[in-house]
């Protein structure tokens, strides 16, 4: 079954433009099998696998309305008209109301001059989380937005909104939830009557989610952790599926995602949803923030909106559980091997000192071989602490240690410049079995002053 594939056998005309004669990337081999099985059986638990072919074989058509024979049509978002082959900035208020401050965000439009899906791309639900706001604010500049450039008006099938910053009164006071304490992403779809955030949550449910065919939602880690960058999304829903591997990164964590988060939402009500997680919160990590520009262009050239083809990575692992690594004393905590690391069973990631108890430190073992997927960034622990998020992993290791750079860690694709194009079939993918602890990939770091037990970041 042709599974996890992207669609890639056509080429359109706008695949041939000049647009794409500049791009580096070269014409795909022609005699490529292009129907072959995809390498399913290695893949996350045997009852996960199930649960994901079974969710494709419903399979749904494209919808009319994207076809090229009904033509271009003016796209029409909260009471504005954006005509086709047009960028436009708009004001969106958060809050519906006639006094008091509405809270107004920028959003991009950009509408295409031929028709196909509406894209959103929002950065910062948590206000804190600068790395999606910088790369959006990059995406919106003359470099990427423009005649010839990636995104061009008049080359463009179907509609990007790109919103750097959803939370704005968070990121303007530097806080990941909302001025009444609550967190926007655990409150989708929200509630027009109900507190302020829900009524938030719920106006852009309405206005912006329900009105769009694909998600892609850009986070870091919470504030004392940094996270390598990875996507996170559902397999099992196909939409979502497709986009977390055209996003062309290694590392896709397999689960549904928080109770009132964003994606969760938009996935029951059968829109296409992916989390980006790079860095970490407070900080402009610039290597999380290339990978998520290259990682939202190769997601739009998959859905073919853009010319080009996608970039795809060396390999990429499909993890349905970790293993978390704990510190088993308090004290103060030095970072061995920082996240992205590639670990061996029984490898010191990282030693504790305790400065009430100057000349004694103990050191903090992996308990198995895997790559680090997120580490703790604040030096104080106790015993029980996570320390460090780990995908184990019994195959592929060979694979992976070819892209890792000279102290362990893995060259994320896109990191390294303008990754080569590549076909899928070349893409190795490596299974990590298990469960997420607490039922969530971050369930683990538990509450301190930050996201509650079943948080995600
Ligand atoms: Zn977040």
């Amino acid at each position: 079954m042709n599974l996890f594939r992207e669609s890639l056998s056509a080429t359109d005309d706008e695949d041939k433009s000049p647009s794409t004669a500049r791009k580096k990337s070269p014409a795909p081999r022609k005699n490529r099998r292009r129907n072959k099985p995809l390498k399913v059986a290695n893949q996350l638990s045997p009852k996960r696998r199930k649960e994901i072919e079974k969710a494709f074989e419903r399979k749904s058509p494209s919808p009319k309305k994207w076809s090229r024979e009904s033509g271009p049509k003016t796209h029409l978002f909260d009471r504005k008209r954006i005509k086709p082959g047009s960028i436009r900035k708009i004001d969106f208020n958060l809050l519906d109301v006639e006094i008091g401050d509405s809270w107004p965000i920028p959003i991009t439009i950009i509408h295409g001059s031929r028709p196909g899906p509406v894209v959103t791309i929002l950065g910062a639900v948590h206000g804190n989380e600068l790395v999606g706001p910088l790369a959006l604010t990059y995406l919106c500049g003359p470099n990427f937005i423009g005649p010839g450039e990636d995104i061009d008006p008049s080359m463009l099938s179907g509609t990007i909104r790109i919103i750097p910053i959803i939370n704005l009164p968070g990121y303007r006071r530097q806080s990941r939830k909302f001025p009444d304490g609550r967190d926007l992403n655990r409150n989708f779809p929200g509630n027009s009557e109900s507190n302020t955030t829900s009524r938030i949550a719920n106006r852009i449910w309405e206005s912006i989610i329900q009105t769009s065919d694909h998600i892609i939602d850009l986070h870091t880690a919470a504030p004392g952790r940094t996270n390598m960058p990875q996507i996170r999304a559902n397999l099992a829903h196909p939409e979502s599926n497709r986009m977390a591997r055209s996003f062309g990164i290694e590392t896709i964590l397999d689960n549904e995602g928080p109770k009132g988060s964003l994606r969760r939402a938009a996935n029951r009500s059968g829109i296409g949803c992916i989390t980006y997680e790079g860095g970490g919160s407070n900080e402009a990590d610039p290597e999380s923030v290339q990978v998520a520009i290259y990682g939202v262009l190769n997601a739009l050239r998959s859905l073919r909106m853009i010319p080009g083809y996608p970039n795809r990575p060396h390999f990429r692992i499909l993890a349905s559980g970790s293993v978390w690594i704990r510190s088993d004393q308090g004290g103060l905590l030095d970072i061995l091997a920082p996240a992205g690391s590639f670990v061996d069973d029984g490898e010191v990631v990282a030693t504790i000192t305790d400065p009430e108890r100057p000349g004694i430190s103990h050191d903090v073992y992996s308990p198995s071989k895997g790559l680090l997927i997120c580490t703790a960034t604040h030096p104080f622990v106790t015993a029980g602490t996570p320390i460090g998020h780990l995908l184990p992993m019994k195959s592929g290791i060979k694979t992976l240690q070819k892209r890792l750079d000279e102290e362990g860690c893995l060259i994320i694709s896109g990191s390294d410049g303008e990754p080569p194009w590549r076909e899928d079939d070349d893409v190795e993918d490596i299974s990590v079995e298990g469960e997420w602890s607490g039922g969530s990939p971050d369930a683990e770091w538990g509450q301190n002053e930050h996201p509650s037990p079943e948080e995600e970041s």
